[in-house]
C-alpha cells in the first residue's frame, strides 16, 4: 500500500513511522525540514512537496494543525494531484464544517474521503495505539479501518462525513467539563479536611466516578501516575483542550445547541491559558482553583 503522509509534527511523526514499520511505502511531507529528516530516519521517503507525495498514493493521510491548513492543503495540493479513487483520510482535529467541505470537494473530484480524528496523545501516536473516530460513507469504512490499522488500538465508525469530528469535540467537551468538576471536588474536599487519597478511593467507587478521577487524577501522589506527579509536564496541554472547547462552542452556536457547561469550561481554560499556563497539562487547572497557581511553571 502506498501512503502519502502530510504533517509530521508531534502526532504525525510517530503515526507516519508506524505506517513505514508496517511495511507500507510512505511518501512523507512537512514544511519543517527537521520533521522530514526525522521521517527519513523512521523509514519514510521524504517528498519535495505535498503534491509530489500524493501522486502515487492509494491513501493520503493528513495530520495538520487546524481547519484552514487542511482546506488549503486539499485545495492546492491533494485534490488536483491525487490518483483517481484514492482514499483521503484527515486525522487532524478540525471544525465539522471544514471536514464536510473538503470531503464534498473530494467526492466531486472522483476521490473518497474520511475524517478520522484521534483520541490519545503523542505517546499513543508513537506506540500505534490511538483511538480513531471516523466520519465516512458506510462503503468506505473497511478501507479506512485497514489504512489506519498500524496506528490504531481501536477504530470506530461514527457516521457520515463530519461525524468523526463531531464525536471528537463532544468527547473532549465532556472531558473538559468532567476534569473541572473533578478539580473543584478535590479542592473542596481539601478545604473540608478530607484526605485526598480517601476521597479518591470513595469517588472512584461512588457515583462521582469518571475517567478524570480514576485514570487521570489531578492531585499529586493520588491514584495511578498522571501529569500531576510530574509538575503537570507533558500530557494533554491546556492549549489543546482550549482549541477543542472552542471548536465545540462554535459548533454548538451553529447548531443552536445549549452547552452552558462547555462555555464555562472554555472560559476557565482561556483564563488559565492567558495567565501563562497554556503549556501545562489541562489537569493543572486544579492549582488555579486551589489558589496555588503560582506553584506552576509558566510557558
Ligand atoms: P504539530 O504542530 O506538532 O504538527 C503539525 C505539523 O504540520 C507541523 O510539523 C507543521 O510543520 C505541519 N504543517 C503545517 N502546515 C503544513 C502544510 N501546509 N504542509 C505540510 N505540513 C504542514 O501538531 P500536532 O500536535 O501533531 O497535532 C496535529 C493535529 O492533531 C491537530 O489538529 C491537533 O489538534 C490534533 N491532536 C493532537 C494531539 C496531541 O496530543 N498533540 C492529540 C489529539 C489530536
Amino acid at each position: 500500500m502506498h501512503i502519502a503522509f502530510i504533517g509530521l509534527g508531534n502526532m504525525g511523526g510517530g503515526m507516519a513511522a508506524n505506517q513505514a514499520k508496517a511495511g507500507r511505502t510512505v511518501h512523507a511531507f512537512d514544511l519543517s525540514v527537521t520533521a522530514l529528516e526525522r521521517a527519513r530516519a523512521n523509514g519514510c521517503l521524504p517528498a519535495a512537496s505535498a503534491a509530489e507525495a500524493v501522486k502515487q498514493a492509494d491513501v493520503v493521510i493528513t495530520m495538520l494543525p487546524a481547519g484552514a491548513h487542511v482546506r488549503a492543503a486539499y485545495a492546492a495540493d491533494i485534490l488536483p494531484h491525487a490518483r483517481p479513487g484514492a482514499l483521503l483520510i484527515d486525522c487532524s482535529t478540525i471544525d465539522v464544517d471544514s471536514a464536510r467541505a473538503v470531503a464534498a470537494d473530494a467526492l466531486k473530484a472522483g476521490l473518497r474521503a474520511a475524517d478520522a480524528p484521534v483520541s490519545g496523545g503523542t505517546a499513543a501516536a508513537d506506540a500505534g495505539t490511538l483511538a480513531f473516530m471516523v466520519g465516512a460513507a458506510e462503503a468506505d469504512f473497511a478501507a479506512v479501518e485497514a489504512a489506519l490499522a498500524p496506528m490504531s488500538r481501536v477504530t470506530i465508525h461514527a457516521g457520515a462525513s463530519g461525524a468523526g469530528q463531531a464525536a471528537k469535540i463532544c468527547n473532549n467537551m465532556l472531558l473538559g467539563v468532567s476534569m473541572l468538576g473533578t478539580c473543584e471536588a478535590f479542592a473542596l474536599a481539601e478545604k473540608l479536611g478530607l484526605a485526598a487519597d480517601r476521597f479518591f478511593e470513595i469517588a472512584s467507587k461512588s457515583s462521582g466516578q469518571c475517567w478524570s478521577v480514576t485514570s487521570y487524577c489531578p492531585v499529586e501522589g493520588v491514584g495511578p501516575a498522571t501529569p500531576a506527579d510530574r509538575h503537570y509536564d507533558g500530557g494533554f496541554a491546556t492549549a489543546m483542550m482550549l482549541k477543542d472547547l472552542k471548536l465545540a462552542q462554535e459548533a454548538a452556536a451553529r447548531a443552536g445547541a445549549a452547552t452552558p457547561m462547555g462555555a464555562q469550561a472554555e472560559a476557565l481554560y482561556a483564563l488559565f491559558a492567558n495567565q501563562g499556563y497554556a503549556g501545562r497539562d489541562f489537569s493543572a487547572v486544579l492549582q488555579l482553583l486551589r489558589g496555588q497557581v503560582e506553584t506552576l511553571k509558566k510557558d
